[in-house]
C-alpha cells in the first residue's frame, strides 16, 4: 500500500466518523418526526398497540448511551440491509457499541399524562410561517422493546397474552431505586376505534421511517478505498467494456 493510500483511507476514516457523529444524532430533528415513544418517569401513557407483538419488526440495533444526549448513538445495524457496518467494526474496539436486538412496537399514543401535575403532555412544531403550534403528544409512535431497562417488564407483560391490539393499556413510569419501573395496566377488552385501524402505517412504512430515524452507516472496505485512489482503471466510469468482452460462463 502506498503512502498515498494510507492518507486517503485516514481521510476516509475521518469523513465516515464525522458522518457518523451527525447521521446518528440529528436525523429525527432534521426529519421533524415524531417517531419514536420515549417514556419519562412519573407519566401515564395510555396506548393501543396497532400491530401484535410477533408481526412487529424486530432489528438489530446499536445503542451507546452517553450522559449528553448529542454524543449518544443508536442507529439500526447496517448488515439489516445488506451492508457492511461501520458500528460492527467499531464494536472490536469499544463493546458498548455491540449490538442488540429491538422490538420495535408500532402503538396508537391516546395521550401523555403528568402524574405529579395532572397535566397533559404537549410538544412544539413549526407552522409554515414559522410560528409555534402547540400540539397534544398523541399520534403513532413505536415504543422500542429493547432487552435491558426497564422497558424488559413491557415486554413480559406483552409476550404471553394471545393479542395486545385486543385493548388498550397505560404505561406508567416510575424511579425505584434509581431504577426505571414500568407498571402496566391492562384496560378491558374493546374493539380498536376503526379511525385509528384504518389511519395505522403499513409495516414497511414503518420500516422506511425507522431507517430514516435511526440510519445505518455502512463501512467502507479499506481494500476498496486504496484500490479506488491507486488506479485509475478501477473507476467504473473510465472503463469501457463491450458486450463481446463480457465472457459466457
Ligand atoms: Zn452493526
Amino acid at each position: 500500500m502506498t503512502v498515498t493510500a494510507r492518507k486517503n483511507n485516514i481521510e476516509k476514516m475521518e469523513a465516515n466518523i464525522a458522518r457518523v457523529a451527525t447521521s446518528s444524532t440529528n436525523s429525527e430533528k432534521k426529519k421533524g418526526g415524531r417517531v419514536f415513544l420515549w417514556p419519562k418517569v412519573d407519566q401515564i401513557i395510555l396506548l393501543r398497540p396497532v400491530y401484535e407483538l410477533n408481526q412487529c419488526l424486530m432489528l438489530s440495533t446499536h445503542n451507546k448511551y452517553h450522559i449528553d444526549r448529542s454524543q449518544s448513538i443508536q442507529a439500526i445495524c447496517a448488515k439489516e440491509i445488506g451492508k457492511n457496518c461501520l458500528y460492527c467494526e467499531a464494536s472490536k474496539e469499544d463493546k458498548k457499541l455491540t449490538p442488540s436486538d429491538v422490538i420495535y412496537v408500532p402503538v396508537f399514543v391516546y395521550s401523555i399524562t403528568d402524574t405529579n401535575t395532572g397535566m397533559k403532555a404537549t410538544y412544539q412544531e413549526q407552522g409554515p410561517n414559522g410560528e409555534k403550534i402547540v400540539k397534544p403528544e398523541s399520534g403513532f409512535r413505536v415504543l422500542e422493546l429493547k432487552e435491558f431497562g426497564g422497558i424488559v417488564s413491557v415486554f413480559n407483560s406483552w409476550k404471553r397474552r394471545p393479542s395486545i391490539t385486543d385493548r388498550d393499556f397505560t404505561l406508567e413510569l416510575t424511579k425505584v431505586k434509581e431504577r426505571n419501573s414500568y407498571t402496566v395496566i391492562h384496560q378491558d377488552p374493546a374493539p380498536m376505534n376503526p379511525k385509528i385501524r384504518a389511519a395505522t402505517p403499513s409495516l414497511d412504512a414503518i420500516e422506511k421511517r425507522l431507517l430514516e430515524a435511526l440510519p445505518p452507516v455502512e463501512s467502507t472496505s479499506f481494500d476498496r478505498i486504496s484500490y479506488e485512489h491507486d488506479s485509475p482503471l478501477a473507476s467504473p466510469t473510465t472503463v469501457v467494456v463491450e458486450e463481446d468482452d463480457i465472457a459466457v460462463f
